[in-house]
């Protein structure tokens, strides 16, 4: 999957200027309907799967799910390679990389919160990168459906 990367701004350039232009190149990046996300969708739909997309699993946080299946507590975050920093393709852009590095921690921060909080609550959460092959994800998260135990009524692990 080949990603657009922010085009380095050369020179020392004013914080907030270069930011602002950085900013703009960022809005490119898409968040949702990635082209991977299509096409793990196609592949779900060719294995019969059906699925929802874009909900919010728990009424109150306010994160949403790309793919996921409420009845049985399946979430699926395909998350892309700059926004939550891949290993492999997550560099910061060279400008006001601080804040950069800050921004991608909060964002890294929050899908472990996320993860943590559906957990906490029974569900089961897959998570890709944009740049895995869609055939290859769509296969785990058929695999895990396929193994899944019914879903419980009720797994109270909470201890308040
Ligand atoms: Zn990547």
């Amino acid at each position: 999957m080949n990603t657009k990367r922010p085009t380095p701004i050369r020179g020392p350039a004013r914080p907030t200027a270069s930011s602002e232009t950085v900013r703009a190149n960022m809005k490119k990046q898409k968040r949702k309907d990635t082209k991977c996300e299509l096409a793990v969708r196609r592949q779900l739909h060719r294995s019969g799967v059906r699925f929802r997309v874009d909900f919010r699993p728990l009424p109150d946080q306010l994160f949403r799910v790309d793919v996921g299946w409420k009845g049985r507590k399946v979430a699926v975050f395909i998350d892309g390679c700059f926004w939550h920093g891949c290993p492999e393709h997550g560099s910061l852009p060279k400008s006001n990389s601080n804040w950069w590095a800050a921004k991608l921690d909060g964002n890294r921060a929050r899908d472990r919160r996320a993860d943590s909080a559906l957990r906490t609550a029974g569900w089961t959460v897959l998570r890709f990168w944009e740049h895995e092959n869609p055939e290859s994800v769509a296969k785990v998260i058929v695999a895990t459906l396929r193994s899944g135990q019914p879903t419980k009524s009720a797994s109270p692990s909470q201890t308040y």
